[in-house]
């Protein structure tokens, strides 16, 4: 039996000891002395001009390159078969001569990324979830991680949230047991001032009990997929429950935040939901400024933007922080739309308009041609609670709906229409009316999935 299956089986009191004691640990060796050190580093490195900036990233980007071609199996011979000299690289521009990589290959030829100049007495294991299932877990550095959390507590800090405040945190940690059909869907880590709520459990039938809960520990600050607060800003709108009290600071991550889950967040906890877009291979970072735009954080990783359609780039990221596991040029599968307006605020460096959803979501038609960024269909429809595309056949679509009281034929004729509109005679649509959008593996909403993916996981 796995650790996870046992954790299940535990009572509920033993499973906030568990989490509490996971907690200590996490506090213990992620925010000891030395992440403080990396926080205060990152923090002045925020005052810094361009330049200097700039400099710091290419002077670590050729450091790092370095490494890779010299210790890391896949890079030795990738630099080797390609003829490249590492020494060549030494600003971002140069990357280019470099393959881009994907999730894929990594999963493929894992033990070739992982350099043979650092010990495994020093590795640290982490994980991503992918979208079908499929994750990856590699080896990390504490120093990569201090360096990580110490980006990501700059970003909170920028928006005044301190390391001491209590924090209802919504995201995909499955710390309630599915089978659980009761409240309490939620277990605390007091250590680390956290109520974990599952995201697993919230749905329009169990989020009364989730408000009950805000209510009655109050947290101050709220952290989640945006999916999760979305869901639950809407049932407290609709007058669920009304919220007793006001967070004072929400953040989000991990999900494309769309603007209208930022202004219903907003209305119902009245305060502004900040957006975060980073990953734990930390080959990207992108973070919310106090005027609202959103900054690339030079200092982390080597983000390039690379043209798809207009302004909308795809994001590749060059990280220069694990040593253990060196990626160079991946592609992350998400999409960014640039912008070259400079901001007030006074952070140096890039600013993107929005992260603009992962590239893979978007539908084949009848003819074969992809059509992505089908969300603002469902934008204006409030009777509409969440949805989904599960792409079958080119041309198939089945639109997965979870309809808010009040939904009514007419909305239904009205999405038929928009998608007529939108994609013509090259998609049939198939309305599928259920209680609850299910999500990923690792609790994250999906918007567009493909029926071998859904069919894959059932077998799972
Ligand atoms: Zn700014």
């Amino acid at each position: 039996m796995d650790r996870e299956s046992l954790y299940h089986r535990l009572p509920i009191c033993v499973q906030d000891a568990v989490c509490s004691f996971v907690g200590w640990r996490i506090q213990r060796s992620r925010f000891g002395e030395s992440f403080r050190r990396h926080l205060v580093a990152a923090e002045q490195r925020q005052q810094w001009p361009l330049e200097r900036l700039l400099e710091f990233r290419d002077q670590r980007l050729r450091q790092f390159v370095r490494h890779a071609a010299a210790t890391v199996p896949y890079y030795q011979s990738q630099f080797r078969e390609g003829g490249i000299d590492p020494e060549r690289i030494r600003t971002i521009d140069d990357l280019q001569r470099l393959p881009l990589l994907s999730k894929t290959t990594i999963q493929q030829h894992l033990r070739d990324f992982i350099s043979t100049a650092v010990s495994p007495r020093t590795y640290r294991m982490v994980h991503t979830s992918g979208t079908t299932g499929a994750g990856l877990r590699f080896p990390t550095t504490l120093a990569a991680i201090w360096e990580q959390w110490a980006v990501w507590w700059r970003f909170r800090r920028r928006h005044g949230i301190r390391q001491d405040m209590w924090c209802g945190y919504f995201g995909g940690r499955s710390v309630v047991p599915v089978r659980q059909t009761e409240p309490p869907y939620w277990r605390t880590n007091w250590p680390g001032r956290q109520f974990l709520f599952s995201g697993y459990h919230l749905s329009a039938a169990t989020a009364g009990a989730y408000i009950d809960q805000l209510n009655r520990c109050r947290p101050p600050w709220l952290h989640g997929y945006p999916s999760a607060l979305a869901l639950l800003a809407d049932q407290i709108l609709r007058g669920n429950r009304p919220l007793e009290y006001c967070p004072t600071h929400i953040t989000v991550g991990a999900e494309s935040l769309h603007s209208h889950q930022s202004v219903m967040i907003e209305k119902a906890f009245g305060v502004r939901p900040w957006n975060n877009y980073g990953m734990t291979e930390a080959t990207a970072n992108i973070s919310e400024c106090i005027h609202g735009r959103l900054h690339v954080d030079e200092d982390i990783a080597a983000l390039e933007f690379l043209p798809m359609d207009g302004r909308i780039c795809r994001i590749v990221g060059t990280n220069f922080t694990n040593y253990a596991t060196p990626f160079l040029r991946y592609d992350v599968g998400d999409l960014a739309e640039m912008d070259d307006t400079p901001c007030e605020c006074g952070l140096a460096g890039r600013t993107v308009r929005a992260i603009d959803g992962r590239a893979e979501d978007y539908v084949i038609l009848r003819n074969g041609a992809r059509v992505g960024r089908m969300d603002h269909i469902f934008k204006d429809m409030t009777t509409v609670r969440e949805a989904q595309i599960v792409q079958g056949e080119p041309g198939e679509l089945t639109v997965r709906v979870s309809r808010n009281p009040g939904y009514s034929a007419d909305d239904e004729a009205a999405l038929q229409q928009s998608f007529h509109k939108f994609l013509g005679d090259q998609a049939r649509i198939h309305l599928e009316y259920v209680e609850r959008i299910p999500r990923s593996k690792s609790g994250k909403f999906r918007f567009v999935v493909s029926q071998e993916s859904q069919a894959a996981r059932t077998a799972d």
